[in-house]
């Protein structure tokens, strides 16, 4: 596996010879890689000549310093298990090489932003939108692959490709669950073992057939803070706090 940090050296890549007529399909991640993050890579790469993985924590998408400042990095794993699955390319810039502008240009969706997570976590999907935006450009992919686990941030970015007029095709992975149920996230690494006991209760709550009223009382009976349950078509939504760490699910009715 080639680790690309600049632009310019990507962008040279992107042109040369070893890229000519070959599709090309990108993973954008933020890191601290698990079984949800493997299959996206697994699907990219079974459908693709070149798989791209970007590892990148985006300042801008974090509303609280706390969770930037606390997000997990392992960085030195991740790159054994990329090249293991024999990944082509790792993207790996630094803040500078992404916002040479320090973000006074950003990428704006004006409603299905406003809800769900983004009521809560105000910037949040300009966030996620403006380094999409970049790192497409950048990396220039046939293919991307986001999960379903953020399942809002995938029908922003399929909004974004759409109205944009990008050719790219977003691909959709399910999300992948330990064992117990719980959505794998990178933030679960940060769950102490009595929060870690108590996390799969949460889609197990969300997956029954209560009201959403209901839902909520049952959370918090089991010591979740509940910060949204909300249902949108056939689809529900929730973010939930154990202790400080944040976890969101969605799952189909
Ligand atoms: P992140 O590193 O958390 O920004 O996630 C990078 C990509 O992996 C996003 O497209 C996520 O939706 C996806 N992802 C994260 N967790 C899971 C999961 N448990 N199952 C499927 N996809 C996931």
């Amino acid at each position: 596996m080639i680790i690309v940090k600049k632009i310019k050296d990507w962008k040279s890549l992107r042109v040369s010879n070893s890229l000519k007529n070959k599709t090309l399909g990108f993973v954008p991640t933020m890191g601290a890689l698990h079984r949800g993050h493997i299959e996206l890579v697994k699907k990219s790469l079974s459908q693709n000549d070149i798989t791209v993985v970007s590892i990148f924590v985006n300042p801008t998408q974090f509303n609280n310093k706390a969770d930037l400042r606390n997000y997990p990095v392992t960085i030195n794993s991740d790159i054994k298990i990329l090249d293991e699955l024999n990944v082509n390319y790792l993207f790996l810039p630094e803040y500078k090489e992404l916002y040479p502008d320090d973000y006074k240009y950003k990428i704006t969706e004006t409603d299905f932003s406003k809800l769900l997570c983004g009521r809560f976590r105000p910037g949040h999907f300009d966030g996620v939108l403006t380094v999409v935006m970049k790192l497409f450009n950048i990396i220039k992919p046939d293919r991307a692959y986001f999960g379903e686990k953020d399942y809002q941030q995938l029908e922003l970015i399929r909004g974004m490709v759409k109205n944009f007029f990008m050719d790219i095709k977003i691909i959709s992975v399910p999300t992948v669950r330990d064992k117990d149920g719980l959505a794998l996230s990178s933030r679960n690494l940060r769950l102490n073992a009595i929060q870690r006991k108590i996390a799969p209760k949460f889609p197990e709550i969300l997956m029954s057939d209560l009201s959403i009223e209901q839902i909520k009382s049952r959370l918090v009976s089991e010591g979740f803070k509940v910060e949204y349950v909300e249902q949108i078509g056939d689809r529900r939504f929730a973010a939930v706090y154990l202790g400080k760490v944040r976890l969101i699910d969605n799952v189909k009715i």
